[in-house]
């Protein structure tokens, strides 16, 4: 039957707790909102888990997890291949989903389908890959084995920002390592990590291996799955702050953590760069997710030679953006998340300008329904604007001028983050000694775009633990165990 109102959830959708492989109200049967935030209407009412359901999909998890552990690689890679396929099939309808309870526009929900997708496929070719070692210790010369084994049950918590990728970029690992799962996805937008039920379903995950808890009531339904012995990992993509809370919680289990938190990305243009390629570098850093993205250029550093004719013809790319309804053709940038999200923009913007930076393009929140804001271009942000020290996170370009190499590495890595770097320059030898220098997890050398399912994707100081993707990204959720023989 075709959908009648295109921007409807679709009616059939389930909106209830998945756990066991059956969808359950609540165990008290509250339920809440999610709201569409192009026209700020009532998309769909979700069942909220309590602690008694996050215990229920425990006791599922557990039941699961020898059986899934049991299976042979090549069988877990089957099902990860086979999800990679339906999610490919059903690319249209997960980015319409996105863009519905994110608001992104169809061309970001798309890359994110896409991205999220290839978790599958990646973790699939993976999953038959986890290496260990023999070798001879040198100086007993007993035999040392090294190999790799699940670490048990997963705690996936996850943002707003990307509602498929940021879930798939965890649990295509965790299950090709062997572990069940349960997943707290974002209360803004926990309907597509639902949707992905029935297909991982119908790609043979069996039935407890994967759990999904949206709730309300966060804080007390995580903690309690933290403190749960079954559990032995903690999985989260989030804000830094939320990040240290869940540390100290998984302190008193010691459960092996992988964070993936905020990010202040520095991104610098040096003289020598291709103005072109670090134009279309810089919006793709600056403005893909609009700007709701942890590997956003969130401080741009335009050596001044150049600083006019790179704000020039960057502020003429920024204007041409349609803002609007993200479901609609042409659109480039959608509403916000919710007000919260604009009004920390707006703040900041407001901030800049009062402390000295010149607006070049947008900077007023529009009237109406939706959390829209336009794309904005600030120049001469002073240091000590709000927007150099904490995540813009909205479609808000602040640029910064330099005249010293060393001066702007000093600038760039001066933050307790250190998610992502973008560098442009012609020189390849000085990139990549400026790279060296950048205390970042990702640099983007001549790239605005450095998110890749085959790369370790992940921070160093306060951006985060561990890496996803990549061939460290199936080892978050293993355990190494060493034999010692002699034979
Ligand atoms: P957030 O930290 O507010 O929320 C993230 C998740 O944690 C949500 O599911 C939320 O419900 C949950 N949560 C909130 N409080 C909690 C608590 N006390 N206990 C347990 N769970 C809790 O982040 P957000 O606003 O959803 O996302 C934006 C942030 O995520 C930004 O800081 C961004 O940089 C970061 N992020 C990082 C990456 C990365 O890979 N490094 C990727 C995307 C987003």
């Amino acid at each position: 039957m075709p959908d009648m109102n295109p921007r409807a959830v679709n009616a059939a959708m389930n909106t209830d707790l998945f756990i066991d492989g059956q969808w359950r109200e609540g165990a008290d049967g509250d339920r809440f909102d999610v709201i569409n935030p192009a026209d700020e209407s009532v998309l769909a009412s979700v069942a909220s888990a309590t602690v008694d359901d996050a215990r229920a999909a425990l006791d599922a998890a557990q039941n699961a997890f020898a059986g899934w552990a049991a299976r042979t690689p090549r069988q877990r890679a089957e099902v990860l291949r086979k999800a990679f396929e339906l999610f490919t099939e059903r690319l249209e309808d997960f980015a319409r989903l996105i863009t519905l309870e994110n608001g992104k526009a169809r061309a970001d929900a798309m890359g994110e389908a896409t991205y999220a997708a290839e978790f599958f496929r990646w973790f699939s070719e993976e999953a038959v890959r986890a290496d260990g070692m023999i070798t001879q210790a040198p100086s007993s010369g007993a035999r040392i084995l090294v190999q790799h084994k699940p670490a048990g049950i997963a705690v996936l918590v996850t943002p707003w920002n990307y509602p498929a990728a940021m879930g798939t970029r965890k649990i295509a690992p965790a299950l090709a390592a062997g572990c069940p799962v349960i997943i707290k996805p974002a209360s803004e937008t926990p309907l597509t990590m639902l949707a992905l039920m029935p297909l991982l379903e119908e790609a043979g995950v069996p039935k407890g291996v994967v759990n999904v808890l949206p709730t309300r009531r966060t804080g007390p339904v995580v903690d309690a799955m933290l403190h749960d012995p079954r559990v032995r990992v903690i999985s989260f993509t989030g804000s830094t702050g939320v990040g240290r809370t869940l540390l100290k919680a998984s302190a008193d289990q010691v459960l092996k953590p992988a964070m993936e938190l905020g990010g202040n990305a520095p991104l610098i243009v040096f003289e020598d760069a291709d103005i072109d390629i670090a134009v279309e570098g810089a919006m793709l850093a600056k403005m893909r997710n609009l700007g709701e993205a942890c590997t956003a250029a969130n401080r741009i550093y335009v050596h001044e030679a150049i600083a006019e004719a790179f704000t020039t013809r960057f502020t003429a790319r920024m204007a041409d953006l349609k803002m609007g309804n993200g479901l609609e053709q042409g659109v480039d940038v959608g509403p916000l998340v919710n007000a919260d999200t604009r009004s920390k923009v707006a703040e900041f913007v407001d901030d800049a300008i009062g402390k000295g930076a010149e607006l070049r393009l947008g900077g007023k929140t529009p009237s109406g329904k939706g959390y829209f804001y336009p794309p904005t271009v600030l120049l001469g942000v002073p240091e000590d604007a709000l927007c150099v020290h904490d995540e813009i996170f909205g479609p808000v370009a602040a640029i910064q001028t330099f005249s010293d190499q060393d001066d702007v590495i000093r600038r760039a890595n001066d933050t307790e983050y250190g998610l992502v770097a973008y560098v442009f320059t012609e020189d390849m030898k000085r990139g990549l000694q400026v790279c060296e220098k950048l205390q970042y997890g990702m640099v983007g050398l001549n790239r605005g775009l450095v998110s890749d399912p085959a790369a370790p994707f992940g921070g160093v100081k306060q951006s985060g633990l561990g890496r996803e993707g990549g061939h460290e990204g199936m080892l978050e959720f293993m355990e190494t165990q060493y034999i010692s023989a002699s034979w």
